[in-house]
């Protein structure tokens, strides 16, 4: 640790990942009373905010904005960002404990749950994060495929990502241009040839995912009817005894909601978004092409498990539907990092309040922390992550007091710097950062969009050069 002028310690610390998580976790070191602490956040990618730019729907602009909040957080004099250098690749776990005192990985969930059904990866059967992604300009998707000539299209899970698949898939072409959607998805969308969403949940409405403000805004979709069945959303004596109980009233207005699409289809409307529970895939169906056509379902019923809780399991009714195109939307999955403690089975990093722990001895393993989804799992939202970095700040506060964190080998912070500068010398600052967000909002305002985003790696980077080249010309 270091002595300031003021005699204060200042301690280093590296942050992997700059999304929600990651900037939280950097507010709140930044902000400590008892020790000052100069923060680096490390990015694979050239652009920062995670999935606030690469997973947040779109046509959900509002939530964009706390964006504004990243970069109040990022114009701290002792904030640096070093994007587009990976973890793995460019940095080792060994370069920063040379360099820092705490290390926090923040690195979300980027990968998804596996549904184990047969089928699960026929041509046309894909992940939703892929989707998202995809349409969102994430460089790593951009040049992914769907086939949207496909009339009939499968959902997986009835989550808010679910929700978000199903109003990209039955938004009309100009709802979707006031959205900063990638200009390639907005391409492939004006093609869409999709009419019936079926998004498929295996449990009843009561215990479905997605929120009420989400499920609500379906019903306001310019040119598709959400069309849910009677007989699906008619309670079970499980479900009505725990409403009986709780009063949940957020359960009681989704039950409402529901309710409402299934009285109102006036056939007026071009796509139909079908809401179905208590059906579970068992397999997904190939044609001679190894093609997806069709979904085969099970219906299911409910009943209270040990634990409280009411879960879903099968009958012996099944059902086929044609779909020509399936997106599995049951859950995010984190991945593991070079050198820190994994829990395969959970998808976390093995960690206490967002202390790394040691699988075999359980201890802390000094200098390591995790926060965000990498640290609990894929849960909540935005917000969630501020309380969360703060649980993991508040440890490594303690772990400062009681001189319990790493000791680094290198004394200041310029070494890094020039590490970095050696191994990948195209890293993007944030004022780069800043730069890029400006050219992308400019292109916006000339079409009349939020932004029209970058979306390859090698264009980001041209674009920077050509400002700093107009900048040194003159
Ligand atoms: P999620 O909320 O956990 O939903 C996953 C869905 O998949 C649930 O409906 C779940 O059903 C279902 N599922 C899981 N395993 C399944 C299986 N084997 N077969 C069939 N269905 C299965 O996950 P998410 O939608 O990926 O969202 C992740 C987080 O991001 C959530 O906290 C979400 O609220 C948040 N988010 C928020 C927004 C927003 O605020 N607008 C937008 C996007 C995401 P069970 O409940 O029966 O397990």
């Amino acid at each position: 640790m270091e002595e300031n002028k003021n005699n204060d310690v200042t301690i280093r610390a590296a942050i992997i990942g700059s999304g929600p998580a990651g900037f939280y976790a950097a507010d709140h070191l930044l902000k400590q009373k008892d020790f000052n602490c100069k923060v680096d956040v490390f990015d694979r990618l050239p652009t920062p905010h995670g999935l606030v730019r690469s997973g947040v729907a779109p046509d959900h602009q509002k939530i964009k904005s706390v964006t504004r909040v990243y970069d109040k957080i990022a114009s701290h004099p002792s904030f640096r960002f070093f994007g587009h250098v990976e973890f793995g690749k460019h940095i080792t776990l060994e370069d920063l404990k040379r360099h820092y005192h705490v290390i926090i990985f923040a690195t979300g969930a980027q990968t998804d749950r596996k549904l184990n059904i047969p089928g699960e990866d026929l041509t046309g059967s894909h992940t939703a994060t892929e989707f998202v992604a995809w349409y969102n300009g994430h460089p790593d998707y951009r040049d992914l495929e769907f086939d949207l000539s496909q009339k009939s299209v499968a959902i997986i899970g009835v989550g808010n990502v679910a929700v978000d698949v199903a109003r990209i898939l039955c938004r009309t072409i100009e709802e979707l241009r006031e959205t900063d959607i990638a200009d390639y998805a907005l391409s492939a969308l004006e093609k869409s040839k999709v009419r019936d969403v079926h998004m498929l949940g295996r449990r009843g409405p009561m215990q479905a995912a997605f929120t009420n403000p989400e499920v609500r805004e379906l019903g306001k979709l310019l040119d598709a009817q959400v069309v849910t069945l009677p007989e699906e959303i008619e309670l079970d004596e499980f479900t009505l005894d725990s409403l009986e109980t709780n009063k949940d009233q957020t359960a009681i207005n989704k039950l409402e909601i529901l309710k409402s699409y299934a009285e109102h289809d006036t056939g007026e409307k071009t796509r139909r978004l079908h809401i179905r529970f208590l059906v579970s895939p068992v397999e997904i169906i190939g044609d001679e092409n190894g093609r997806v056509k069709a979904i085969r379902l099970v219906r299911n019923e409910l009943y209270k498990s040990e634990d409280g809780s009411i879960r879903s399991r099968p009958t012996d009714k099944y059902e086929e539907i044609d779909v020509g195109l399936v997106f599995r939307s049951v859950g995010y999955r984190g991945v593991a990092l070079p050198g820190v403690p994994f829990h395969e089975r959970w998808g976390v990093i093995n960690n206490e309040k967002g202390r790394v722990l040691d699988p075999e001895t359980r201890e802390h393993v000094q200098g390591l922390y995790a926060a965000g989804w990498i640290k609990r799992g894929p849960t909540g939202v935005i917000g969630t992550n501020k309380q969360d970095s703060a649980e993991t700040v508040k440890c490594i506060a303690e772990d400062v007091k009681n001189g319990n964190i790493n000791t680094p080998s290198e004394h200041d912070s310029e070494t890094i710097e020039k590490l970095i500068k050696k191994i990948q010398p195209d890293y993007v600052t944030y004022d780069d950062w800043l730069k890029l967000n400006k050219l992308e909002m400019e292109k916006g305002e000339a079409e009349g969009r939020p932004r029209v985003k970058y979306t390859t790696v090698s264009e980001m980077l041209k674009a920077l050069k050509a400002k700093e080249d107009n900048t040194v010309d003159g």
